[in-house]
């Protein structure tokens, strides 16, 4: 008893629909079927033995499609032919004996998903050739004037199968189930026409010329999966080479981009850690000026190779950026192990003999990196490819031939150059002082409020940094908007409105201009984003929104409330904590909400306090 209690508590949600599809497909094959094959006649089993072996034959030679591992298995026209020539009975017979060929063979799967798939397919069958009973097809020969019909029974056949593997996916990731299906769909629409037309050509052969026509429809779907076989090897062979720098063999820049992004996405939904190192060779002019071009070309060959080796055993992917610049993207390493990793390299390649390397100012091959880590602040591949850029630049400052990492500047330089980005910023937001006195106002009071927040979150001094200039510049944006629309005493009209929501994207694009500001461009852009995807300019939602851009969001829509603005009643700081508990989980993130209303708590008031 308490096994099965045990048994019972260790089911979770997608078991018990599997079990539920089992229970299901198991009972119309009984009912349907009854096992009623120990009374065929040897003729009917040799169809048996036929159609299963043909069946049987195309799991082997499948279509490739691209991309890797998407394999089209024509069974189903063999099962859909069996619908239309034999009856129902008959098909849900060939099936058994092919799952029971499968269970044999392949035991690395589970005798669970052996018997689920069955009864998707046992479903499958039986509500398609249930349908097309109905429609008034007979088992037998292909009906001309019953075409439609057939195409009916064949949608059908396909949307029970969507629908039951879209369910199953529904509920073991819990997307969308709309999007999930839609997913499936479009994945399988061509398998799904390929089906329609191979299952009526072996209707036609196999009624027509029996054994005979079904040996002609084997030849061609092996002679098909042959040619696919051929083309998908050219596909990848074309796939590499435009993946791929000829001069070292490494991965190429786009591709670079391309794994960048994936491994971004991988890193943000596992949880694991990702580091980037940006490479440059030192001085490398020079020998290029000293040996010329070609030579050059032999060194940079020599370091891809020699970084491709190496990648190849840590589990890292190298790939060349351009020039004589090389990235190296190492899932699961952090910071601290990225930089141990590409010291080892460093060193291996100062010891690397090669020939002329003795003009280096070293007196052998050196090279600076930065390296960069992908945290939840990050939400774009292009800003931890900036980091590492900036750690780069900072390693060749400090004498190159070193490795540095993003954010592990001496923290009285950052004093420094922060006292001087404010100042910088203050002087862009000093043009509000004419054109909207309010906005400039509120910018300097959310500036105080995140750099409260900053000293109480547990965040690197870089992410402070940007967050509390981020909370400076957020609405340098609004410097586009015509006067007469900032400073409208009556309600925007929606044209108006729409102009207003602008100022986002206006004030990224004003922050890209300069290069020291560039990483600040996210708290302008997404600050209107919303925790439920209801915000502009994107409609991002949750943690698609880097964390501190929605603290940004609390800060900014709490002093929005507590401050005059025109059609609203200004609310005391107690009114607009209730504000924000009653829209956290729609607009805001409900976490941070409740740490901004612990911090607003336990703040003392200030003489500037709006309200107070
Ligand atoms: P630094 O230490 O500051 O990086 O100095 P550097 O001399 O390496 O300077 P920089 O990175 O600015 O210059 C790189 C040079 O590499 C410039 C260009 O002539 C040369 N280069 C870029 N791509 C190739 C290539 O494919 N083959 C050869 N032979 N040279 C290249
Ligand atoms: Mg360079
Ligand atoms: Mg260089």
């Amino acid at each position: 008893m308490s096994k099965l209690k045990s048994f019972a508590a260790s089911l979770d949600s997608g078991h018990i629909y599997a079990l539920m599809v089992c229970l299901i497909g198991i009972g119309l094959f009984s009912y349907t079927n009854g096992f009623e094959f120990f009374h065929y006649k040897p003729t009917s089993w040799v169809w048996v033995y036929a159609m299963t072996g043909a069946c049987l034959i195309l799991n082997f030679f499948m279509i490739q499609l691209p991309p890797e591992g998407n394999e089209l298995s024509m069974d189903s026209s063999v099962y859909l032919a069996c619908i239309f020539i034999f009856g129902t009975s008959f098909t849900l017979t060939v099936l058994l004996f092919n799952c029971l060929f499968f269970v044999i063979i392949d035991r690395n799967t589970s005798w669970w998903k052996h018997l689920t798939n069955f009864s998707i397919y046992c479903i499958m069958i039986t509500v398609s050739s249930t349908l097309f009973q109905y429609l008034g097809g007979n088992p037998g020969a292909l009906i001309n004037t019953k075409l439609f019909t057939y195409l009916i029974v064949l949608t059908v056949y396909f949307a029970v199968n969507t629908l039951l593997v879209g369910l199953y996916y529904y509920i073991l990731y819990r997307g969308t189930l709309f999007e999930t299906i839609k997913d499936i769909i479009k994945d399988s629409v061509f398998v799904f026409l390929c089906s329609l037309a191979l299952s009526l050509v072996l209707t036609v052969l196999v009624y027509h010329n029996q054994v005979l026509g079904l040996m002609l429809f084997m030849c061609l779907a092996v002679l098909l999966s042959q040619s696919f076989r051929k083309l998908f090897a050219m596909y990848r062979s074309i796939e590499e080479r435009a993946n791929t720098d000829q001069r070292t063999g490494l991965f190429n820049h786009s591709y670079f981009e391309e794994v960048l992004e994936q491994e971004i996405q991988k890193s943000r939904s596992a949880g694991t850690p990702l580091s980037l190192a940006m490479i440059d060779l030192d001085d490398f002019k020079k020998y290029n000026d000293h040996y010329g071009h070609l030579q050059g070309d032999k060194l940079i060959t020599f370091v891809g190779e020699t970084l491709k080796s190496e990648s190849l055993n840590a589990g890292t992917i190298a790939a060349r950026y351009g020039g004589e610049e090389f990235t190296l993207l190492m899932p699961g390493y952090d910071s601290q192990k990225a930089r141990i990793y590409i010291d080892q390299l460093r060193k291996k390649l100062n010891n690397s003999p090669f020939s002329g390397v003795e003009i280096f100012p070293l007196g052998c091959l050196a090279f600076s990196a930065g390296i960069a880590s992908y945290s939840s602040d990050i939400h774009d591949k292009s800003q931890l490819v900036d980091h590492a850029d900036q750690a780069l630049y900072y390693s060749k400052h400090q004498g190159k031939n070193t490795v540095h990492i993003y954010g592990e500047h001496s923290p009285l330089e950052q004093e420094i150059d922060f006292s001087q980005d404010v100042r910088d910023i203050e002087q862009q937001l000093n043009l509000f002082m004419y054109k909207d006195m309010e906005t400039f106002r509120h910018s300097k009071r959310v500036f105080r409020y995140a750099m409260d927040i900053s000293e109480l979150l547990d965040i690197d001094p870089i992410a402070k940094r940007h967050f509390t200039l981020g909370a400076l510049i957020h609405d340098i944006g609004k410097l586009e908007i015509p006067w007469g629309i900032l400073n409208k005493k009556d309600k925007l009209e929606p044209e108006e409105w729409e102009m207003v929501k602008w100022h986002v994207t206006w004030g990224k694009k004003m922050a890209l201009t300069n290069e020291k500001f560039k990483d600040l461009a996210p708290y302008i852009e997404l600050h209107h984003e919303r925790y439920d995807g209801k915000g502009y300019p994107y409609g991002f939602k949750g943690e698609e929104i880097p964390r501190l851009c929605r603290m940004l969001t609390i800060i900014d829509s709490f002093d929005a409330m507590t401050t005059e603005r025109p059609y609203q009643p200004t609310k005391s700081f107690e009114e607009a904590i209730v504000e924000l508990r009653a829209c956290a989980g729609s607009q805001f993130d409900p976490e941070l909400t409740e740490f901004f209303i612990r911090y607003i708590e336990s703040r003392e008031p200030r003489a500037g306090d709006p309200a107070v």
